[in-house]
């Protein structure tokens, strides 16, 4: 199956997020795609290698993922029969803050955790951007309040580059529905209440109704549920954002 043979309304989202993306690489020319290795990012790989192969497709191995993540990122690779960049984490850094912590410290305090975050996702973040003109990501606006404020295109201050967003009007079952029509590969956590994959020991199961996001640093307040990659927006009406792709 292809995605010619999807539901009409969902053809027309791949497509316009196919032409977003085609635009991105004749804007910016050298884009790379950030691959959180969730849902979303099945539906981003898929139509990135399918359509606009010009984009080089990186993710990011922190080392504290579960088993079932690497399962997924081998059966992209045999199903593609293409490389995903990975990037690693510092080990001098690594050893350095546990050294300073202990193996799990990153639960002992909101800046522990941004520390732990910033050595094994954000450093390795840099390096796979350093370069490039524009970094595609697969945040929806139905994922959080702060995802509900991104617009499709914009200047990432933190980061020096354009962030393309071209999933923002997707809705869960839009996603779930492209990977079940066309046989994806997905992290099978999702059949078992995880809708957000992380590190496992920073990503829990969640219940019906809760937000997508409270399984991840469940431990923390709603509002510093970010792993720094997608930093919250404010706006008047949102006194506690909670916290994105990844
Ligand atoms: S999600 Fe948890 S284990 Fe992974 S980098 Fe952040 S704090 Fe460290």
């Amino acid at each position: 199956m292809t995605p010619s043979d999807l539901p009409e309304d969902l053809r027309q989202k791949a497509a316009h997020t196919v032409s977003q993306l085609r635009a991105a690489v004749a804007e910016y020319q050298d884009v790379t795609y950030a691959n959180s290795l969730g849902a979303e990012s099945m539906v981003l790989t898929d139509l990135i290698w399918r359509e606009v192969p010009q984009i080089d497709v990186f993710t990011i191995d922190t080392g504290r993922l579960f088993p079932e993540t690497y399962d997924l990122i081998e059966r992209i690779q045999r199903k593609y029969q293409r490389g995903m960049r990975i990037f690693y984490p510092d080990g001098s850094q690594v050893e350095g803050w546990v050294a300073r912590t202990h193996i799990n410290g990153f639960r002992d305090s909101l800046e522990d955790r941004q520390a732990c975050c910033g050595i094994r996702k954000i450093q390795p973040f840099r390096r796979a951007l350093a370069g490039k003109a524009a970094w595609v990501t697969g945040i929806r606006k139905g994922q959080s309040a702060s995802r509900a404020l991104a617009s499709p295109v914009e200047w990432d201050a933190e980061y020096g580059l354009h962030k393309i967003s071209p999933m923002l009007d997707w809705s869960e079952n839009d996603v779930w529905t492209y990977i079940r029509n066309l046989h994806l590969p997905y992290n099978s956590l999702h059949d078992s209440g995880f809708p957000s994959i992380g590190c496992a020991p920073c990503t829990r199961a969640i219940q019906p109704g809760e937000d997508a996001r409270s399984g991840r640093w469940w431990w923390e307040r709603s509002d510093s549920r970010e792993c720094g990659l997608h930093p919250r927006r404010k706006a008047p009406a949102l006194v506690a954002a909670p916290a994105m792709g990844d």
